[in-house]
């Protein structure tokens, strides 16, 4: 016999737990169970770089919701199973090392794995990555031995993680293959501010940094060679250099896609009756001009999975949320709502020598896009402004004297349609 549910949901992350939420919130009574192949409840990941690798925060304050909540709303949790394949044909899907379990609708919500490093010693001891509560537990476990780590990768998590062993007094080193971190995500004027903030508090930053191989010395990392033949002593090595979108499952049944599944604007997969949230999902992105991209950001798949919950409740509205994000480093709040790429024009508003500063980005004469660093109130009143794809004098918003809101009532553009 298979255990059969109305819906199944794969992945016990942020857009799975949401899915499952937003679906008892809105009434709907099938049954329904969530698949997931960590050992653990849903729970918060963006403070694994932060408060909870700098060991600010027990591992019970990140769960998403307490056990009781899940069983009172009969919701089947089924943690430390992993989804191996889907039969579109019969609706099955195929655990590893246990029975099989049918649907009638299925949400794919299961992110992506790090991607690993190439080279030679990547998979060394002493090389960690960043995405799960174990492999936090398993850096945290070696950190006592160890004075010197090498994190390859400057984009956020990279950075995070580099700025709270600092606050462990290690000897941090970042590698970064661009000419600038964050590079991917972000405009050169926050990257030169990131730099100067962590070489400020000790951490040697090197750019155009190409990693030939990880040195080894009895079975564990004691260094990173780089492609100048320079080494870098170290006793830890920690990978930030992006995930992989975990949907292989999903595209061997037949599912578009190739980096994420693909969906529609209501998160449709290709498949009948599958759906795909979150970092996963390719998705085409309104405040990207339509083009498909993957999010990789707590908002996105909340709002998918909230996309999904309302779709499969009778209310097909197309995913239309405002992209927002964020990132802690050492006294550093940033906050970024819109999305930057393919901007032509950053301007500085604020000073970032007073570390209290916001970047805008324009495509064309629309604003796009805002990173606010320590500065709440633009990013409170500049969200709207970024939801329009407001026309905004570049001059007008520089000046940080003027509240971003009294632009919004002076200047704002017909909203895109
Ligand atoms: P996830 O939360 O990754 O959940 C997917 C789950 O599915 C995982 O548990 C995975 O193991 C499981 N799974 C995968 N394959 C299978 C399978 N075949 N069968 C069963 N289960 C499977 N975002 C922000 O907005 N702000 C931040 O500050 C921020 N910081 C971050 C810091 C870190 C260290 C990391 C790793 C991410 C951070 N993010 C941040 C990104 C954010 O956490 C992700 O965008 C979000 O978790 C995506 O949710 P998801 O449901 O798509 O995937």
């Amino acid at each position: 016999m298979t255990d059969r549910f109305d819906v199944v949901i794969v992945g016990a992350g942020h857009g799975g737990a949401q899915a499952a939420i937003a679906l008892r919130q809105r009434k709907f009574e099938g049954t329904m169970a969530v698949i997931g192949d960590e050992p653990e409840l849903p729970y918060e990941r963006p403070p694994l770089s932060k408060d909870y690798l700098a060991g600010d925060k027990a591992f019970e304050r990140l769960l998403i919701r307490p056990a009781s909540f899940w069983a009172d709303r009969q919701v089947a949790m089924l943690p430390g199973r992993r989804v191996s394949a889907v039969d579109p044909i019969t609706r099955q899907l195929s655990v590893q090392g246990g029975k099989a379990i049918g649907y009638g609708t299925l949400i794919w919500a299961t992110g992506g794995r790090p991607r690993r490093l190439s080279c030679s010693g990547h998979d060394l001891a002493g090389v960690h990555s960043v995405r799960t509560r174990a492999d936090i537990d398993r850096l945290l476990a070696e950190l006592p031995q160890v004075t010197r780590v090498v994190v390859i990768g400057g984009g956020y998590i990279g950075l995070e993680a580099a700025a709270v062993l600092t606050k462990f007094s290690k000897q941090v080193t970042v590698l970064e293959a661009q000419n600038r971190v964050l590079a991917r995500v972000a405009g050169p004027a926050l990257s030169r501010f990131y730099e100067a903030e962590h070489r400020a508090h000790g951490v040697d930053i090197r750019l155009g940094a190409n990693v030939a191989c990880i040195e080894e010395r009895d079975g564990a990392a004691c260094g990173v060679r780089l492609a100048d033949n320079e080494v870098l002593p170290c006793e830890m090595v920690i990978a930030g250099i992006g995930i992989v979108p975990a949907v292989e499952p999903l595209i061997a049944a037949g599912a578009e896609g190739g980096n994420g599944v693909a969906v529609d604007s209501l998160c449709r997969t290709s498949l009948p009756d599958v759906w795909a949230i979150g970092d996963c999902a390719a998705h085409p992105n309104p405040y990207a001009d339509g083009a498909t991209l993957r999010l990789e950001s707590v908002q996105n798949a909340n709002d998918q999975a909230t996309t999904v919950a309302k779709a499969l409740t009778g209310v097909a509205e197309p995913y239309d949320a405002v992209p927002w994000f964020w990132s802690n480093q050492y006294d550093l709040k940033l906050q970024t709502v819109g999305l930057s790429l393919g901007h032509d024009r950053e301007v500085v508003r604020g000073d970032p020598a007073s570390r209290a500063f916001t970047v805008a980005y324009y495509r064309g004469p629309r604003l796009v896009a805002l990173d606010c660093v320590n500065t709440m109130k633009d990013y409170v009143q500049g969200r709207a402004l970024v939801a329009a794809r407001a026309e905004i004098d570049p001059a007008a918003l520089a000046d940080a004297a003027v509240p971003l809101k009294e632009l919004a009532t002076a200047g704002i553009a017909t909203p895109l349609s």
